[in-house]
């Protein structure tokens, strides 16, 4: 237990989204892109009894960056990702978004725990079109396509993770794809954004083009901040976005400016400001409840996916007995019993408002 957790905090932020990717200690699996997916019956939510209510709980918010053919540090093998989902599902999880999280609003059935995904940096892999027949169509192989069958098969998992997204970074690291990047088409852009907008997952602010924030003056972090904003307002007009993913981890020297400034465009004379709930760092670990008086909206952890991080975590959080766990009724805060505490329901736990 001690291990994984240290194991976290070794996760550092240096090589986040740098594009150095060093093989993995493991191999993955080899599934084919094409290759069908296992169907998964769908199941109902059925409380582990061994699993009581624990609202104080630790929440996962899982980070993923490339999502292809192979797997690396900074890549999930497509295949794998279809496991994860479904790994996560039949360990009793179901997503929700960061505002969620940050709005305290977790309305789960009891015994399942809530559950992040947020994907970083816009690549074409997380989400591309084909054309078919003059048609365009979303690929089934990108995480997107894999995120929408899989919800298809499990109406409960809903469409809730969150892209942090580039709109000007090179590699066609913006916006899932420009200038035939990988296949994809600079006009697809927009219509990318407003899709995953109008299924209701959330969009975050990622800068325009991956800055360290830390090595610039504060005019320039608030530029790449509202640049990227006022790209998204152009997608999907009046958007709110209330989340920033920090490129590589780093901090801007003034801290207060990943959430809260404002950038006046020189040729429109006009003001973009921000006011974010959320900020999201590259390491650190689950995330604390926040029903738990010490959870930081503005510096959340969190856990990247590669080789069998998740199924660490997820067996760590189980065995410390630390998992976030729904009591089903959303008014409620449930506590954990103490350990001692004799197995009277009456007794298994305490609530407040
Ligand atoms: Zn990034």
């Amino acid at each position: 237990m001690k291990k994984c957790h240290s194991a976290w905090l070794l996760s550092a932020a240096l090589f986040a989204c740098s594009g150095e990717q060093p093989k993995e200690d493991t191999p993955a699996p080899t599934s084919s892109a094409s290759a069908p997916a296992t169907p998964v019956r769908p199941t109902a939510a059925t409380p582990d009894p061994k699993r009581p209510p624990n609202e104080l709980g630790r929440i996962p918010i899982l980070e993923y960056h490339l999502v292809g053919d192979s797997a690396a540090r900074w890549m999930r093998e497509r295949g794998r990702f279809r496991k994860d989902l479904e790994l996560l599902y039949e360990r009793g999880y179901r997503p929700i978004s960061v505002a969620e999280l940050v709005d305290k609003k977790i309305d789960l059935p009891a015994g399942l725990s809530p559950i992040v995904f947020t994907f970083d940096d816009a690549s074409p892999g997380q989400f591309r079109y084909v054309e078919k027949n003059g048609q365009l169509e979303i690929d089934p192989g990108s995480a997107v396509g894999i995120w929408l069958d899989f919800a298809k098969q499990h109406p409960d998992w809903g469409n809730k993770a969150v892209f942090c997204m580039l709109s000007g970074a090179e590699a066609g690291r913006s916006f899932f794809g420009n200038k035939d990047i990988e296949g994809q088409k600079t006009e697809w852009r927009h219509r990318k954004v407003k899709f995953l907008a109008d299924q209701g997952f959330e969009l975050c602010n990622h800068t325009l083009w991956h800055a360290q924030l830390s090595k610039y003056p504060d005019a320039f972090v608030q530029q790449q901040i509202a640049q990227l904003q006022m790209a998204i307002d152009s997608a999907v007009p009046g958007y709110r976005i209330r989340t920033l993913a920090l490129p590589l981890g780093l901090w801007p020297k003034n801290r207060e400016l990943a959430h809260k400034g404002s950038w006046t465009d020189p040729k429109s004379k006009r003001t973009i400001a921000y006011d974010y709930n959320a900020v999201l760092e590259v390491a650190g670990g689950p995330a604390r409840s926040p029903h738990d008086p010490q959870f930081n909206p503005l510096a959340l952890p969190r856990v990247q996916v590669y080789v069998d991080e998740l199924e660490k975590t997820l067996d760590y959080l189980d065995k410390s007995g630390s998992r976030y766990v729904s009591d089903g009724n959303p008014n409620v805060v449930a506590r954990k019993a103490p350990a001692t505490t004799a197995s009277d329901s009456s007794g298994r736990r305490t609530s407040q408002p």
